[in-house]
Parts: structure tokens; C-alpha cells; sequence
């Protein structure tokens, strides 16, 4: 069997009486029917695509050319100056388009002497599919495989390299960012008498702010060879999660940013917001400014990881001269936990006062006490510095009120590092990170698609992702 895929152009003018032009697009051989035979083949599918694309194309720009060559004032075609080459880039292709530059028209006074209408018509040279597909990937794996992926599923044309999708990733960024309003000292907006008129607000909204670390591809010295990246995650008490993220020494709205994330959330003014930090200072000032109803707290999530990495490093410990060593500490750190959960921080200092006392009373301590006796001292420090932002978690937890935003992984893990950290090779430099940040906040918030229909209308919103449930779960 053979079978032959023909296009037909039809024309739009009914006064044309031409016969409509026919292309030869391809042909498909087929023998035995099995499994492997049936239907097309990516291959196949791929050139099928590509030469439609490239008839189609020439058409449109056939068409549309020949549509504006007649001189909009006197209606006298323009002259033939020269032809360029446009290179565009599709998901069905990689064309290269003659652009003609016509003189303009003597019969008004003009400011150039020539115009290049299809240059014009295309100031960007890749289509906004294939930016949306590039940068989508981008957002979720890196770039090198992104490019690999595209590739190998359509039928882009020529090779699709990871430093392309890079820039090309990095320009959407940097569009995102300029959409950004301008940084204030103060979001926290009205008055307390505005703020009484408010309808009654949602229940309350949560919101988890924690920093983690990326390699610095521009590492001079030992100490430099980090940067931070801050990573959120808000949750109202009905609806999906959004998260965002931003290097901090790059940033320069990081109080916008929030605030346009609250806002999307239908964030009002009277409305209880509860920050869960992991305590630095950076991450703890913030919310002051956003919201006259923000309230700090330490996020239980950041207490319960402590904890849970001191009871692993206890399990593994042998002392010479105390056997009972390991049950003690352990018992001792079950205690902390529960003074910590009851929001008893006078009494969890004692506790670590205790634990102190034990890990350092043997006369041959082994380096995993060592190490634990070091650990329990830097723990001690932590609650000691954060105490005043440590609740009775579970009078909150009781009551229904938000104690953690970090249920299964952290935020920072969910938002950074999955992305960025993987790998020890992976190097950013604050500002290509934080841009692809913001690309993948937009991704994983499934509000990427919404971002493209609004910068091209005609784009139309590919069928539902399911990206959000994994930040969701
Ligand atoms: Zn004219």
C-alpha cells in the first residue's frame, strides 16, 4: 500500500479563479500490518511535519507580503531593493525566510529610505511554542537535557543546544522580572480604620520562607564557592500552594515579589498571615512590611529536622565508660522535643543544659560523642536565639492553626534544590539563577501557560499540566 499526503492551498479571493495550488508532502509505504508497522512513525511524523510547516509558512509569508507591497498612501507598488535571510526557529522546523527591503515610496516624505515589512512582522525569531517548551523544560531539568528532549521528540530542524535553551530560558526570566512593579519599604497598606471596613477575611494564609545554598560558578576563593537562594512556599487554607524563590544579593524586590505572590492568593490587609522561617534574620524581617496581621514563628519542621538528626547520630553511639549513654541521651532528647512541641523554651534549655552535662562527663569521649556534644551546644544556641518565635505547637497543632510548611520535604528542596543543587558539578551564577527561578516558580505554580497567552494572544494554552500536585503533595 502506498499513500500520498498532498496539501492544497485555497485561495481567500473568490474573484481568483486559479486552480488552487497543490504540494507534494510525502509518502507512505506500508506492507504487512504488525504492531511495528502500524500507523506513522516518529520519523515519518517528523518530515510530515516539518514540510507542512515549511509550505505553510511560505504561504503565510507569500500572502501577507504580498498584501503590503502596494504603497499604503498612493497604492503604487514599492520597488525591489534587496533580500535578506531570517532564520526562524519553530517546534516543526527551522526556517530560513527571504525578507525582501522594498524603497519606500516617493509620493509622501518618509524618515527611511527603505522598510523590510517581514523583519518587521518577526522581531523575535523563535516561536513563542518553542520558547514556552524550552523554558517549561528548562524550569523542571537542565538545560542539556531539556535540549535533548525537544529534539528528540519534534522536529526543531537543526541541532537545539543546551546553551540555546539557556539563553533562551534566561530571556524569559528577564521578561518576567520586568513585569515586576516597583519595590516599596511598606506594602502594608491603609490604616487600621480602612482595615475594620474590610470584608471578613479567608481563613488564615501560610507562608514558609527558608534559604539554602547553590555552588557559585565564580568562586575566587574557598569561602565564596556558596551563594543563598531564598525559597517560599504560601498556602491559604482552601486552594493550591504557590511557591517563588530569589537570590538575595541579586534581588532587589524580594518585598514585591512576596507581596504579588500573597496578592495573586487574594491576600487582604486584615487578613492573619503566619510566616514559618527557619529563623535567619534575612528571611525573618520580611513579612513586617506586608501585612499589618503577620505573625513570625519558627517553622516546626526545622525543629522536628534537628531533632531527628541528633536521635540518629545517638543510635550509633558506644561510650566505654557509660553503656547507658545512648538510652540516656535519647530519652533526654525525646523530653527537649516534647518542652519544644509545648512551646516550653525555658525548660528546653535546661534540658539541653542536661544533655551537655552527660556528653561531656566521660573521661574517653569517642568523635561521634565528640560530634554530638558539638551538635547539642549548636542546637542549644539556635533555640536560645529563636525563642521568642517558638509557640506552643501543640495547643496550635490542636486548634487547627498552621505549625509547619514543610509536611513531607523542605521547601527549599521542593523550590532549589531539586532543580539546582542535584548534581556537585552544577554552578550558577546569582544572577542565571535567580532568573531560572522565577521561570520555575511560574512552572511549578502552573501559572507559565497564563504568562505566555497574555504576552501572545494567539498562543493557545497547551492541555492541563500536572506540575502543581507535586508542589501540592
Ligand atoms: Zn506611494
Amino acid at each position: 500500500m502506498r499513500l500520498r499526503v498532498q496539501m492544497v492551498i485555497e485561495s481567500d479571493d473568490d474573484a481568483d479563479h486559479q486552480a488552487p495550488a497543490v504540494h507534494e508532502v510525502a509518502q507512505i509505504d506500508r506492507h504487512a500490518l504488525s504492531v511495528d508497522t502500524l500507523g506513522l512513525q516518529l520519523e515519518e511524523a517528523k518530515q510530515l511535519l516539518q514540510k507542512v510547516q515549511s509550505i505553510l509558512i511560505d504561504e503565510q509569508v507569500r500572502t501577507s507580503l504580498a498584501q503590503q507591497v502596494a504603497c499604503p498612501d498612493c497604492g503604487r507598488p514599492r520597488a525591489h531593493k534587496d533580500t535578506k535571510t531570517i532564520v526562524t526557529r519553530t517546534l516543526f522546523g527551522t526556517l530560513h525566510l527571504r525578507s525582501p527591503r522594498w524603497r519606500q515610496c516617493p509620493c509622501q516624505p518618509q524618515t527611511t529610505r527603505t522598510c523590510s515589512p517581514l523583519a518587521a512582522a518577526l522581531p523575535e525569531r523563535t516561536t513563542p511554542e518553542l520558547l514556552y517548551l524550552e523554558s517549561k523544560f528548562a524550569g523542571l531539568v537542565s538545560y542539556g537535557l531539556s535540549a535533548r528532549l525537544l529534539t528528540e521528540t519534534l522536529p526543531i530542524g537543526r541541532p537545539l543546544y543546551a546553551s540555546a535553551v539557556r539563553v533562551h530560558t534566561q530571556a524569559t526570566g528577564e521578561r518576567l522580572e520586568r513585569e515586576l512593579g516597583p519595590e516599596q519599604s511598606m506594602f502594608a497598606d491603609g490604616c487600621q480604620l480602612d482595615w475594620d471596613e474590610l470584608p471578613r477575611p479567608d481563613l488564615p494564609l501560610t507562608v514558609g520562607l527558608d534559604g539554602g545554598y547553590v555552588h557559585s560558578s565564580q568562586q575566587r576563593s574557598r569561602r565564596d564557592g556558596w551563594f543563598e537562594v531564598i525559597a517560599g512556599k504560601s498556602m491559604p487554607t482552601d486552594g493550591p500552594a504557590k511557591c517563588f524563590g530569589y537570590v538575595q544579593t541579586f534581588d532587589t524586590k524580594p518585598k514585591r515579589r512576596l507581596f504579588e505572590v500573597l496578592k495573586s492568593q487574594g491576600m487582604q490587609m486584615n487578613q492573619l498571615v503566619t510566616f514559618l522561617t527557619d529563623g535567619g534574620e534575612d528571611v525573618r524581617d520580611i513579612p513586617l512590611y506586608l501585612n499589618p496581621q503577620a505573625e513570625h514563628l519558627i517553622d516546626w519542621f526545622h525543629i522536628a529536622m534537628r531533632l531527628t538528626v541528633m536521635s540518629q547520630m545517638t543510635k550509633g553511639l558506644r561510650s566505654r565508660d557509660n553503656p547507658e549513654l545512648a538510652a540516656e541521651v535519647l530519652e533526654e532528647l525525646e523530653r527537649l522535643k516534647w518542652f519544644l512541641w509545648h512551646g516550653n523554651v525555658f525548660r528546653a534549655l535546661q534540658t539541653v543544659d542536661d544533655l551537655q552535662i552527660d556528653l561531656d562527663n566521660t573521661e574517653h569521649p569517642s568523635p561521634d560523642q565528640q560530634k554530638l556534644l558539638k551538635t547539642v551546644t549548636e542546637f542549644g544556641g539556635y533555640i536560645r536565639a529563636n525563642g521568642a518565635w517558638i509557640p506552643n505547637y501543640g495547643e496550635r497543632y490542636r486548634s487547627g492553626e498552621a505549625i509547619s510548611s514543610a509536611f513531607v520535604e523542605s521547601t527549599v528542596n521542593q523550590v532549589v534544590s531539586k532543580r539546582m543543587v542535584k548534581k556537585q558539578q552544577m554552578r550558577w551564577a546569582p544572577k542565571s539563577a535567580h532568573l531560572l527561578l522565577q521561570v520555575r516558580a511560574k512552572v511549578l505554580n502552573d501559572e507559565f501557560a497564563e504568562v505566555f497567552q497574555r504576552w501572545y494572544p494567539a498562543f493557545v494554552v497547551p492541555a492541563e499540566s500536572t506540575v502543581a500536585q507535586e508542589l501540592a503533595a
